[in-house]
């Protein structure tokens, strides 16, 4: 056994005959490791996650063993951690792929390969667009457009969130105020916020810079949050909702009603607004547990005087069934698909009275 590096520890089993003989050590270990420790009074526990790998003769270097069992030991951290995984050939593969997808995305960021799409939001009962979401693109040049949903995630856990997030910010702020000052006044900018970002220390100043910069009234910037961000409703992240409300920055939680947290906060957080995630709109015609759900959370929104934007409204049916049900104000293909600032400006301008 070695330490090394960190908190990282190399076990070497070189006396089991079979892959079977593995296991009982490693919850042996888990066991050992979990168990409580007595300092000062306090109880306090540490757990162990590990990864595992076999040596069937076919590695050409041990750093390669070492490698692979490294690989598995992240995955288990990403399980929760007290665990263990067996190193597998797929997860090498998703590893590589991650790998170029990260090295990617750090030319896009260099080479600024983004641009921001804008979803118009539109008040039903006038047709008038009341705000926009931004929605990041990439374009890459040989692979050509990749989904925000394939890379936001990886560039969470890069930490490569954050240079994209603050030209995110920066640009929607910057166009937002261009669009009020050409007329469009009262739109709100939607900008969604990733939780890395949100639990940054310094993330409420770094905001109100950007905003302060821009030019733009604090009060037509959103930020969308999900509920995830909220689940630990801890101190920090009361205090840090308390400080963007009192800057007058609204917040939105997004895809309300897909996270697994409590509706306590809904209580006690400073929140303006909730988007109904588009799972729920999908079959809310057909479906009435779905129709159901939507009742509920319209109603729910209502008595505790939050605003509520639908997503993902696609058919004219679905726009007339929610309007029936008390639903204002709505963001979908069948209104509009996110589109380019040009274009944007285009539609805004078509449909001023
Ligand atoms: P979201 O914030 O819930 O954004 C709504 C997503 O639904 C967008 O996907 C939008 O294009 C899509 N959508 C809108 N209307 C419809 C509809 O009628 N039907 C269907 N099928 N889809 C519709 P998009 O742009 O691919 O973004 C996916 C997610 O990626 C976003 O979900 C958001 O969580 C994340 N994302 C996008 N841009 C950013 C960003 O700048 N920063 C961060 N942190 N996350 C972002
Ligand atoms: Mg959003
Ligand atoms: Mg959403």
């Amino acid at each position: 056994m070695a330490r090394f590096g960190g908190d990282e520890f190399v076990i070497l089993l070189p006396d089991l005959a079979h892959e079977d003989d593995v296991l009982p050590v490693v919850e042996r270990l888990l066991a050992q490791v979990a168990a409580p420790y007595h300092i000062d009074g306090n109880e306090l526990r540490i757990t162990a996650s590990i990864g595992i790998t076999l040596c069937d003769g076919g590695v050409e270097r041990p750093m390669e063993l070492i490698q692979q069992a490294d690989l598995a030991m992240y995955k288990a951290k990403r399980q929760g951690r007290n665990t263990f995984q067996w190193y597998t050939r797929e997860l090498n593969q998703k590893v590589s792929e991650r790998v170029s997808l990260r090295n990617a995305l750090q030319r896009a960021i260099e080479e600024q390969q983004f641009e921001l799409y804008y979803q118009p939001q539109i008040h039903g009962p006038s047709g008038k667009v009341v705000g926009v979401e931004a929605l990041v693109r990439w374009h890459h040049p040989e692979r050509g457009f990749i989904s925000p949903a394939a890379f936001i995630g990886l560039a969470e856990d890069t930490g490569q969130i954050i240079p994209i997030s603050d030209w995110v910010l920066a640009t929607a702020c910057r166009d937002a105020r261009d669009l009020n000052a050409i007329g469009m006044d009262d739109l709100t900018m939607a900008v969604n916020i990733s939780p890395m970002q949100f639990q940054r220390p310094g993330f409420v100043r770094g905001v109100m810079q950007t905003v302060v910069e821009s030019g733009l009234a604090p009060a037509l910037l959103e930020l969308e949050l999900t509920e995830g961000v909220l689940m630990d409703s801890t101190e920090r992240v009361i205090e840090t909702l308390c400080l963007l409300r009192e800057q007058g920055i609204r917040i939105a939680i997004d895809d309300f009603g897909t996270g697994f947290s409590s509706l306590g906060y809904l209580k006690y957080l400073p929140i303006s607004k909730i988007k109904i995630d588009r799972a729920f709109i999908q079959d809310v015609v057909s479906d009435p547990r779905d129709a159901a759900i939507v009742r509920g959370i319209v109603s729910m929104a209502g008595e505790l005087e939050l605003d509520v934007v639908v997503e993902g409204i696609e058919t004219e049916e679905q726009f007339r069934y929610l309007g029936d049900h008390h639903c204002e104000t709505f963001q979908g293909y069948y209104f509009a698909r996110p589109m380019p600032l040009e274009e944007l400006l285009a539609f805004l301008e078509e449909r001023r009275e």
